[in-house]
């Protein structure tokens, strides 16, 4: 998953990030990447924190969708 916008020649960051779903809690390592200039500003710490807050792991992304087609008529 990218943080950020990477440009084609900047130097890319990789980085481990252990999120936890906001919906069932489970823990779900995430490889993340990031430009070298945005990691660590207070923009990057805004975007993992929203990031965080809104994380859904893939059985409830698709849970999710499947609640939602049934809910059409
Ligand atoms: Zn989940």
């Amino acid at each position: 998953m990218i943080i950020g916008k990477i440009k084609k020649n900047e130097k890319k960051i990789e980085f481990e990030l252990h999120i936890t779903c906001v919906s069932c809690k489970r823990k779900v390592p995430g490889g993340m990447k990031t430009s070298e200039k945005y990691y660590g500003t207070d923009l990057f710490c805004e975007e993992i924190k929203k990031f965080r807050e809104n994380y859904l792991c893939g059985r409830c992304r698709d849970e999710k969708r499947i609640l939602k087609n049934r809910m059409k008529p």
